[in-house]
């Protein structure tokens, strides 16, 4: 059996920068929790990152290819510098995807982390702009397919292409 990475915050635990959660009621999710498949990750917690934090952004002009690449930061909106943490925890959430074998995850859209088709411009504005976040850019060069909670069908359709096409 497939097991699928999701950001923690979409089950409703409360780890996100404002000590909330977003709870998601999906019936696809509803249905990999029964299956006993959900691995839950919060890479900003894992990078050692406080529940509440200050909202973060990756600088603007940059995106998480440089920041991997060492050529960008993710800045708190206090001005803290917390790219270390980010990767770190990027890094983690890769080696528990690796650890169970996972090649699908579903995480929460617009985070620096976690976003998989839009981040915040780095002005702390509310700006989106298109572009993935670090640990999201990190899984999906490892080959994990990244998707956000506006996709769980989708998400649904990929992972039964995956165990369809797998032979072990
Ligand atoms: Fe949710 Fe990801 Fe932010 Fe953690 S890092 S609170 S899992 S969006």
């Amino acid at each position: 059996m497939q097991y699928v990475l999701i950001s923690s915050c979409l089950l409703g635990n409360p780890v996100r920068y404002d000590g909330r959660g977003a709870a998601q009621v999906d019936p696809v999710l509803a249905r990999w929790r029964d299956e006993g498949r959900v691995i839950p990750v919060c890479p900003e917690v894992a990078g050692g990152m406080s529940v509440p934090r200050p909202p973060a952004e990756i600088e603007a002009g940059r995106r998480a290819a440089d920041v991997l690449a060492g050529h960008g930061r993710v800045i708190a909106v206090t001005g803290l510098d917390v790219t270390q943490p980010l990767v770190q925890g990027g890094h983690a959430a890769l080696a528990l995807a690796q650890r169970h074998g996972i090649r699908v995850a579903v995480l929460k859209e617009g985070s620096p982390s976690c976003g998989s088709g839009y981040v915040y411009d780095g002005h702390f504005a509310g700006q989106r702009q298109p572009g993935v976040g670090v640990t999201a850019e990190l899984l999906t060069r490892a080959g994990v397919r990244v998707f956000s909670e506006k996709q769980w069908e989708e998400a649904l359709a990929c992972l039964a292409r995956i165990e369809t096409q797998d032979v072990d």
